[in-house]
Formats: structure tokens, sequence, C-alpha cells
């Protein structure tokens, strides 16, 4: 039936080319996808302007397409969804579900305790602005509940958002509405109901459920696929420069990526990208995908 159709997505953020952990997501996701006979789309995230790389996303299209990475129906933006945010932000404020905050980094930096979703807001503002202070952002009031989510690969994830957390930024001080928020109405605006995804996101998920959740918007299945780390066991992304991955071997760098996601050895011969997605989707096996992250040497870039 229509409502229960697999429809997945990859979300890349323009601020760079595809480097191979990036790739190493959009392969996972495909292959999923594809062997669920699901829909596969794809979103530019492109919301966080001063961080857009002019030209990224149109190289980042021509990459998916050129490892066969085909997506179906027209590519969605961000910043075709800002009025849906903003909608979204006043519903939850006339719900009394966030306040006005006056803090800054530094002050928050100078106070908060590290939890594993980056510094806990000891909520300064919770109870109104202090005298003197002006609003900067909107945050999230977190509540003192346990939020389960079972991850496909990695089963439940638990957090007190209140604790673990504290109370998270949805409207940033300059303006932007936060990732955590906008990608929550993004999903259900494009009707994605599976996201697989790099685990940097696992701990950010329960967030995300519990915006769900107030906004009364259904939660997808979610399943974290392991991160790319260097052979110094440091995350590759976009900002370490780390290299973009060159699409003169398509075959080889498909291969190496299927191998790393723990996947079935394909037949010797495969000499187009159609090829190599024909026989590697009926292969398709989660179960064997690694949980930790591990090194993916950086074949492609040699010649
Ligand atoms: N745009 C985000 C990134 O590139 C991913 C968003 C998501 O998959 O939820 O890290």
């Amino acid at each position: 039936p229509a409502a229960t159709h697999y429809c997945g997505r990859f979300a890349p953020s323009p601020s760079g080319a595809l480097h191979r952990g990036s790739l190493a997501t959009a392969v996972g996701s495909f292959a999923d996808a594809r062997a669920h006979g699901g829909a596969w789309r794809v979103r530019i995230d492109d919301l966080d302007q001063a961080r857009t790389v002019p030209g990224a996303a149109a190289d980042i299209l021509r990459t998916l397409d050129a490892f066969g990475l085909h997506w179906d129906g027209e590519i969605r933006y961000q910043h075709q969804h800002l009025e849906h945010y903003h909608a979204a932000l006043a519903q939850l404020r006339r719900d009394g579900h966030c306040y006005p905050c006056g803090c800054s980094r530094t002050n928050i930096a100078a106070t908060a305790r590290a939890g594993e979703c980056g510094a806990i807001y000891p909520g300064t503002c919770r109870a109104g602005l202090p005298p003197g202070t002006i609003a900067r952002s909107e945050r999230l009031r977190t509540p003192d509940q346990m939020i389960i989510v079972t991850d496909r690969l990695h089963g439940f994830i638990q957090q007190n958002l209140f604790h673990d957390c504290g109370d998270f930024i949805l409207r940033r001080a300059d303006g932007f509405i936060a990732y955590q928020f906008a990608v929550v109405i993004d999903d259900a605006l494009d009707g994605i109901n599976q996201v697989v995804r790099g685990a940097d996101l696992l701990h950010a998920t329960p967030r995300q459920c519990y915006l769900q959740h107030l906004l009364g918007l259904a939660r997808p299945q979610y399943a974290h696929l392991p991160l790319v780390i260097d052979a110094h066991g440091r995350k590759l992304s976009k900002s370490d420069a780390a290299a973009p991955v060159l699409i003169n071997q398509p075959i080889k760098t498909l291969r190496h990526i299927w191998h790393w996601l723990g996947q079935a050895p394909l037949p010797i011969e495969l000499t187009t990208v159609r090829e190599f997605w024909q026989a590697a989707i009926p292969l398709w096996s989660f179960t064997t995908i690694p949980l930790t992250a591990k090194p993916l040497p950086n074949y492609s870039c040699s010649t």
C-alpha cells in the first residue's frame, strides 16, 4: 500500500564535493532503498548559507550520477521549506515549547557541562530572559523524560533530553533555523519514512524524534551507518578538506565501499555501474554492516 511504501533519501550539505565518507553513506542508503523496492530521493541541505559553496550542489549531483546513484523525482532543497519551518516554530511557540535565549556561545561555554550532544545548556534563560539581556536565539524546552528510539542497526538508543542534551536551539542567533529542527520538517514534507545516514547523527535522533512528537509528525525508521575515519582514526569531514571522490574508476570505488559496508563479494566481471547495481542490489544485507567506524582507504585518488 502507498502509505507504507519505502521512501528513503540522501541529504548532503553543499559545503563541498562528496568525500568517501559521504559517498559510502549514499551507497548504503541507495542500496537499502532499492533492495526494498523503495524510492530514493536527494535533498540538498542548503539551509546554512554561510557554509554553502557555489557549485558544490551541482558537483555532488554529478558525482551521484557517475556512480549510478539515480534518484527518484525532483531534487529537493531546504530553501524551499523556509515558510514551513517558521510555521512549525510558531506552533511550538504557541504551545509553550520554546523560549527566547539571550546567551552567547561564550557565556554558555563558561558554565555548561559537556554531554554526548555537545555542551548541555545550563538553562539560564529558561524561566525568562535575565534583566538586561536581549533575545538572540530560541530554544526548545526539553522534557525530563527518557526518549527511546530503535535504530535498525544499533538497536535501542535512549536519551533523557533534559539531562543528556539540555534545551537546544531551534532558531539560531543569525536567524537561521537549526539543522535538528529543519531536518524533521524536511523529512516529513518529502514523505521520507526511512532514514539511512551516518552515525555522526545517531545522538541527534532522540531530539529529532521528540520534535516529531510535538509537531504530530510520523517518525521514520532510522539506521545509522558506520563512519569513515582516516588512518589516524579521525572522522572525515568536508571541513577537514577530505579529498573529494574521483569519478574516474567508479566500479573500483563502488567495490571498495561495498566491501567496507560488510557486503558479499560481487562477480569479477562488471564493466558498467549499471551492471554493478544489478549484481549488488539483490545481495544487499543489513545484518553484515559493521557498527563501528573503520578507515576506508583513499583508493579513488590514486591512479
Ligand atoms: N545534511 C546533513 C549532513 O550532510 C545530513 C542530514 C541527515 O541525513 O539527516 O551531515
